[in-house]
């Protein structure tokens, strides 16, 4: 015998006839289901509301509430449980309204036990992956790591600037911040293609990793920019490490997928710093993209100081 929790699920058998419902509480049992069972829509929706309820087989033809206006009462309580309707009268038209109702499937009485079994697995196999599905982008959103480049992304860098500028207003610390940008990569992507473009980015922020200091926040800002947050660290500190990211980066010898040297790949830094330049977190961010953008200007692969 399993044990409750080995159970595949909780499933709840509406139908106003009596024989039908212990019918199907041995079959399910038998095959392993954990059975609740009403014997009208009312029934079954306060059985829905108490207990947890993964899956609902409701016979069409119920007095008062059908199963079609029940079906609509579940999916309002709670679209992600599944209705699988049954009925005797197995027309086409039964079908399409069971389905504009909301209805996961649709089995016609009387069914062939297996065929039944392998509608409800079916239906039950839908649902855990859509949950799996939800479960993965919820995870993904909350995440604060850039898939591609595994430091930290936008999200991740905005809420600890923000904690920093506060930090700093309150303490009146120093604190710098960098705007990194590869240059022509468009012209990188052009040449050896996409994927070794994405391959330099990753190699582009490991090389950073390895530069900037633990006590340095460093993130993804864009597609080819990146950022560091530098806490407690004054302007004319923050430009001698600019000055050795650019160094690094120069100075590496990356290859494209295919093994071929990649001959100049550069990085423009725009810097600027708190108090000297700016007082809130967006002036911040367009002094260093404005220092950013002058380098750009004259001539790329170099830091300037907003
Ligand atoms: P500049 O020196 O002025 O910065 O020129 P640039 O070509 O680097 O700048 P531009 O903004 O014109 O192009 C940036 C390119 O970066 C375009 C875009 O396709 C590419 N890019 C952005 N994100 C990714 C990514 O995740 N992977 C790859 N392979 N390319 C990306
Ligand atoms: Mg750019
Ligand atoms: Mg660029």
């Amino acid at each position: 015998m399993n044990e409750e929790g080995n159970k595949l699920a909780n499933i709840l058998i509406v139908d106003d006839e009596k024989e039908i419902r212990s019918y199907l509480t041995d079959l399910l049992t038998e095959n392993n289901f954990n059975v609740f069972t009403a014997g009208n829509g009312m029934k079954a929706l306060e059985i829905i509301d108490k207990k947890k309820i993964d899956i609902v087989l409701a016979d069409v033809v119920m007095p008062k509430m059908d199963g079609i206006a029940l079906t609509r009462s579940i999916k309002e309580i709670n679209p992600d449980i599944p209705v699988i309707l049954m009925t005797a009268y197995a027309s086409i038209e039964y079908a399409v309204e069971s389905m504009k109702a909301g209805a996961a499937d649709f089995i016609s009485k009387p069914f062939k036990i297996k065929y039944a079994l392998f509608i409800i697995k079916k239906v039950l196999e839908t649902k855990r992956l859509k949950e799996k599905a939800k479960k993965t982008e919820y995870y993904k959103e909350l995440s604060n790591i850039d898939a591609l480049t595994s430091i930290h992304n936008y999200r991740f860098f905005k809420e600890m600037l923000e904690n920093e500028i506060k930090r700093h207003k309150r303490y009146k610390r120093d604190l710098s911040f960098l705007l990194i940008d590869i240059d022509d990569f468009k012209s990188i992507n052009d040449t050896y293609g996409h994927l070794t473009g994405d391959v330099v980015l990753k190699e582009i922020a490991e090389l950073l990793d390895n530069t900037v200091r633990n006590s340095d926040l460093l993130a993804r800002y864009g597609g080819e920019e990146f950022a560091v947050i530098l806490p407690e660290t004054s302007e004319k500190e923050a430009l001698i490490l600019g000055k050795r990211i650019v160094s690094v980066i120069e100075n590496h010898k990356f290859k494209s997928v295919a093994d071929e040297p990649i001959i100049k790949i550069s990085v423009t830094v725009g810097l600027t710093s708190f108090p000297k330049n700016a007082s809130n977190l967006i002036q911040l961010i367009e002094n260093a993209d404005q220092a950013l953008y002058e380098g750009k200007r004259l001539g790329k692969n170099r830091i300037t100081v907003f």
